[in-house]
């Protein structure tokens, strides 16, 4: 995949500018004032995983599907292949030894120093690059994302809604009102839209309980351990966050969210000692994904980056040095020194032919150094019997456009997309060959889905009606536009008529 700039920016399409408003109070779903309401006699649901009356579980993924919408245009969610696959890999690993699992599940990293995990309806689950990097194995990232995943499994959040509906019914109902109507206004964006998220916001500041909190804690430990993780990585983690802001006024989200008492940390490490203890080797697609992160979506200096690699990197095992080596060759691409870049790759691969990441970086390289026809040849023989896979699939689709090849280009990205219809650097990517092809009428189709991804409806209409404009004497792509010119009037309708 390119560089970091086209990942963040072109790629992911987004507004960076309006990001840091939303985010604090979009993620702080449970803070500390929930303590009180345990003692509140005002009794809440049970907890568990009896149905719930008024909010089934299909008005959750559907809630849920409206949200990552919503977010995809609001929040820097990374939009990168290789990520993508490490943190759902790990997650639905913890999912498949999960009980009670009634939603699909979906993780995602979003570009935010802040220590923050969180978890909303239908199953999405996002971590912080900042979380991510304070992990120093895959342990301890897993019992985070364990803990989260008990927030849905255990319905915390469906049942917190629910207990707050009681007190005061018209919450839901503007809550998804708002969404509906920051659905709406995207794109005309501006200050209305982000006045309406902020508002969103702040309906969102849902509290969490004490309890909840203990059983995300303890089913989260279960979890981890029975899908061989270290049960003993929560304590040490819980701890690694504490010591972060000891002498910090102002907590992280995480923190606010999930305070870390003496007696939490405590806690856990007692839970995890009814487990045997677990030796594992270091993951080596953690200790890469950690050094992809910090070096591509970590916004500082080039010193600090080599300073983190450093020190995130030195222990003396054959993983680390090579994730410590993958993170310098990522630094070498990132200044433009494709010689040393490649040097790097090159070695590595002797170990590691086949790894993704380094055939990633090598496809960059080769891009960098206008040699797109020597990165085509590497990733053809892997697009043979791996043409599904998203590394390769965009890496390959990057070089044909760079080599000019648009029409193998729009041929492969268009069988892409139709099994990954919700992939957003494939739809963009599918924009810019279709542009540089001189096919205004696809061009305007695949601008539609792009915009679409976002719940941009009105503007995706407009990309429609121009493709439709536009099309001469081919009758099955004018009945293909207005079918889906049809369905999208259909999805921005239901979008406004989500009410529990
Ligand atoms: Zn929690």
């Amino acid at each position: 995949m390119p560089t970091s700039e086209t990942t963040a920016n072109k790629f992911s399409g987004l507004k960076k500018t309006a990001l840091s408003l939303c985010l604090l109070p979009l993620f702080a779903m449970h803070s500390t004032s929930s303590i009180a309401k345990d003692t509140n006699p005002l009794k809440l649901p049970e907890l568990g995983t009896v149905a719930s009356s008024s909010l089934t579980i299909e008005k959750e993924i559907r809630i849920g599907k409206a949200y990552k919408m919503m977010m995809r245009s609001r929040v820097p969610i990374i939009n990168d292949p290789l990520l993508e696959q490490y943190i759902n890999d790990v997650g639905l690993k913890l999912v498949a030894n999960a009980d009670d699992v009634k939603t699909p599940f979906e993780f995602f990293m979003v570009e935010n120093k802040a220590i923050n995990a969180f978890a909303f309806f239908g199953g999405h689950v996002g971590i912080h690059t900042g979380l991510f990097t304070l992990a120093d194995n895959e342990s301890e990232l897993a019992s985070v994302l364990g803990h989260e995943i008990t927030h849905v499994t255990q319905r915390h959040l469906a049942r917190s809604i629910e207990a707050r509906q009681q007190t005061s019914p018209a919450t839901m109902a503007a809550l998804l009102g708002s969404i509906a109507l920051v659905m709406a206004g995207a794109g005309e964006a501006g200050i209305a839209g982000i006045q309406t998220s902020l508002a969103l916001s702040q309906q969102l500041a849902i509290n969490y309980t004490r309890s909840n909190e203990r059983e995300a804690d303890r089913i989260g430990i279960a979890l981890t351990a029975k899908s061989n993780f270290d049960p003993a990585s929560a304590a040490v983690f819980f701890g690694k966050m504490a010591a972060q802001h000891r002498y910090s006024t102002k907590l992280p989200p995480m923190l606010q969210s999930h305070p870390v008492t003496e007696l939490r940390i405590a806690e856990t490490r007692v839970r995890a000692q009814a487990y045997s203890p677990v030796r594992l080797n270091p993951s080596l697609p953690f200790l890469l994904a950690k050094a992809r992160i910090l070096v591509r979506y970590n916004q500082t200096t080039d010193d600090a980056i080599n300073h983190r690699l450093k020190v995130s990197f030195d222990a003396n095992t054959p993983e680390h040095r090579m994730a410590h080596d993958y993170g310098k060759a990522l630094m070498a691409v990132r200044l433009k020194q494709y010689d040393q870049a490649l040097t790097i790759i090159n070695h590595l691969r002797k170990t590691e032919p086949n790894n993704l990441y380094f055939l990633d970086t090598l496809s960059d390289i080769y891009i960098g150094m206008k040699q797109p026809h020597k990165a085509i040849d590497v990733l053809e023989n892997y697009n043979e019997y791996m043409a599904d896979n998203p590394v390769i699939a965009l890496n390959y689709a990057s070089a044909l456009v760079e080599a000019k090849e648009y029409d193998k280009a729009i041929t492969k990205l268009e069988r892409f997309t139709t099994a990954h219809p919700e992939n957003i650097p494939a739809w963009s990517m599918l924009v810019d060959a279709n542009q540089k092809a001189g096919h205004r009428v696809q061009r305007h189709i695949a601008k539609a889905e792009h915009l679409a991804l976002y719940g941009n409806f009105k503007q995706a209409l407009k990309e429609l009606y121009q493709a439709h404009n536009n099309i001469k004497n081919d009758q099955i792509t004018q009945v293909k536009v207005q079918a889906r010119i049809k369905q999208l009037r259909q999805r921005e309708q239901d979008l406004k008529n989500l009410k529990i």
